[in-house]
């Protein structure tokens, strides 16, 4: 099959069934072949039999003549003795005619005076002078043909019998022969088509693509593409199984309309679609695949309304790799980077990527031993008020020393934990440890970051109980931070969960916020006490006048929704100022402290010793952070 049968259908706006690919491997050749081996084969048995009851009887009629004229011939000679014998044979008694007879052997011999009109079986009676003064008849006898005219009948009815029988078979094995193809077309369907969309699969798009690369001319590029759809537990929970098919079905038909002919669309998973795309050059290509990913990310109508923000990744020949399996790695590393970067984009392979996919294998392989050997701490970053500068909370910050590589940022592990399937336990330590130093110092509240893998096991709600529980921390004291990531991603999962955490007491913060998409109905729908501000902004303060702007509105309006307002990432005194006058609550960054481990955090809380310092020394001198006075308060 070539691209344009994959893609015939892709006109219709009716909800399109499976394309069928009959002459890929050949189905109904079976069938057709056993009718076309039995019919001859029928005909030749019908022919043999005809031929020889034809030839039967031509050899019955040779043999009835060659009898006849042999007792014709006996006939003569015993007339011819008896008329030597007799030469007046006019009044021959009837002991003489049965002599002839038995001499013969012509049965029922009869002498009359007028031979019967038109009689063949004849023979005359001449006297001395010539005259015909007789007539011999007799009774024809052709046993041979009697023989056939009796069979005849017998193995005409015995003809009609089998080609009846044969033509019953016929019937028979035709009809098992098409259930057989039928079965045969539905194993091939269910091999090379997705049986909820009708498109064809990840089998086919290998098949569409090794040809396709197969047949590349030299001004051409085969691209292969990958997209996830991404939010497609959203879907799950919102409109169940069956509106869940409605849903890709229609992304289905979309892809059909919107992507042009030539292009091979293939669902991969349930959440990924696959387009194999030939084209004249690259710009072509990105084309396609936002207009694919696009037509995936428009909103759709099942009983409400359904979105999801569909990322795509793509390599193509001849520039990333000339097979098959290079093409659909590189395409998935980008998608990677895709998915990474923010939904909603296409991303090209690009051979730094590669670079990155090993590190990131190197980490996955040295988290595995990290977790085995423990070679996780945490350590914990003061927060501060934003009026007094008196520490009120820490937040703790899982790190890793790497025995050879050195310190490796959670910024870089933590993705990979998340992908390696290791958060879960990397996310259970840090709550026990944060959970058990924190139950240490009294007047500080202690925020824990969650991986949005963890908010969506639902064994988190369980695994706080059981942490706070042991280490009695009171829950007032103990804030989740948790991003914006696993809001867009699932809302209604974390919506759920959200609530569950906080029935325990504790309080829960919206991280980086203004680092990813950032809506601000999160902010009213779910139940979050503290938004985080995402250190970006205080960074862009110095570069734009905006930047303080946007914060100012940030912070007002999350006061008004009745929300604490902590600003990540200061560094400068200058900062400091300018955010003090938006508003936040709280404050955070280098200026003030910079993650220390327990111990530190341990003699400051005993001894009011000076916090660890990070900020430049001009803003020290301006903004004299070591003065800062630990614990002042009495926050709980
Ligand atoms: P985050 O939760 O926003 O944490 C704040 C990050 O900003 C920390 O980086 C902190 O060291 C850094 N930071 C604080 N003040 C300043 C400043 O003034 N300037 C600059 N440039 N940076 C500042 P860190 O420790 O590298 O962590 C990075 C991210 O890794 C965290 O961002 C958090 O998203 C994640 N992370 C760290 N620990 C954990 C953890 O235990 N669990 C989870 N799920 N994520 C974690
Ligand atoms: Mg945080
Ligand atoms: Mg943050």
């Amino acid at each position: 099959m070539d691209l344009s049968e994959a893609t015939a259908n892709r006109g219709s706006t009716q909800p399109a069934r499976a394309p069928r690919w009959r002459g890929a491997i050949g189905i109904g050749r079976g069938e057709t072949a056993i009718l076309k081996m039995l019919s001859p084969l029928a005909i030749l048995v019908v022919a043999a039999t005809l031929l020889c009851g034809a030839f039967g009887f031509l050899l019955a009629r040779q043999a009835d003549d060659s009898f006849e004229r042999a007792n014709r011939q006996a006939l003569r000679g015993a007339i011819e003795a008896l008329q030597a014998l007799s030469p007046d044979l006019v009044n021959v008694d009837p002991n003489a005619v049965r002599i002839l007879e038995s001499a013969s052997g012509l049965k029922g011999l009869r002498l009359v005076e007028d031979p019967p009109p038109g009689a063949r079986d004849v023979h005359s009676l001449i006297d001395a002078k010539g005259r015909i003064v007789g007539w011999f008849t007799w009774e024809v006898e052709r046993p041979a043909t009697a023989m056939i005219a009796q069979i005849l009948p017998v193995a005409v009815l015995a003809m009609l019998l089998l080609f009846g029988f044969a033509v019953l078979a016929m019937r028979q094995l035709r009809r098992f022969a098409s259930l057989v193809a039928d079965s045969m077309r539905e194993v091939h369907r269910l091999a090379f088509e997705d049986a909820d969309t009708g498109l064809p699969n990840l089998h086919r798009m290998r098949e569409v693509a090794e040809q396709a690369l197969a047949e590349r001319q030299p001004n051409e590029v085969v691209a292969v593409a990958l997209i996830d759809l991404g939010g497609r537990d959203e879907i799950d929970e919102a409109i169940g199984e069956a509106g869940e098919r409605e849903v890709f079905t229609e992304i289905a038909n979309r892809l059909r309309r919107d992507v042009p002919a030539g292009v091979t669309i293939a669902r991969l998973r349930d959440d990924a679609f696959g387009l194999v795309v030939r084209a004249p050059d690259v710009g072509r290509v990105l084309a396609v695949v936002e207009v694919a990913r696009a037509g995936i990310s428009r909103a759709i109508w099942v009983d409400r309304v359904v979105q999801v923000n569909a990322s795509a990744g793509l390599a193509l020949a001849p520039r990333d790799g000339a097979t098959r399996e290079e093409l659909t790695r590189r395409a998935n590393l980008a998608l990677l980077v895709a998915k990474q970067r923010g939904r909603g984009l296409v991303v090209q392979f690009s051979p730094e990527m590669e670079g990155d996919f090993d590190d990131r294998r190197f980490i996955k392989r040295e988290l595995l031993r990290a977790i085995a050997a423990r070679s996780f701490d945490v350590h914990y970053q003061p927060i501060v008020s934003a009026d007094h500068r008196r520490v009120v909370g820490v937040e703790a910050l899982l790190r890793w020393h790497h025995p050879v590589r050195g310190a490796i940022p959670p910024s870089l592990f933590v993705r990979v934990a998340e992908e390696a399937g290791l958060m879960d336990q990397l996310g259970a330590f840090v709550l026990r440890r944060a959970l058990a130093d924190g139950a240490r110092w009294p007047g500080l509240y202690v925020a824990v970051n969650l991986s949005p893998v963890q908010v969506r096991d639902r064994r988190l709600v369980d695994l706080l109980r059981e942490v706070l529980a042991e280490t009695k921390i009171s829950p007032a004291r103990v804030v989740l931070e948790i991003t914006e990531g696993v809001l867009i991603d699932d809302p209604a999962t974390a919506k759920v969960r959200l609530e569950e955490l906080r029935r325990l007491g504790v309080r829960l913060a919206l991280d980086d916020f203004g680092s990813g998409y950032s809506s601000l109905s999160y902010l009213q729908r779910l139940p979050f006490d503290m938004l985080k501000i995402d250190r970006g902004f205080v960074a862009a303060l110095d570069q734009s006048a905006n930047a303080g702007v946007i914060i100012q509105a940030i912070v007002t309006l999350g006061r008004a929704l009745g929300l604490s307002v902590l600003i990540e990432g200061i560094e400068t005194e200058e900062q400091r100022v300018v955010l003090r006058l938006a508003g936040c609550n709280e404050m955070q960054g280098y200026l003030f402290a910079k993650p220390a481990a327990a111990e530190i955090i341990e003699r400051l809380v005993a001894n009011g010793e000076p916090l660890p310092l990070m900020a430049p020394p001009a803003a020290q001198a301006k903004g004299r952070p070591g003065r800062l006075e630990p614990f002042e308060g009495k926050a709980s």
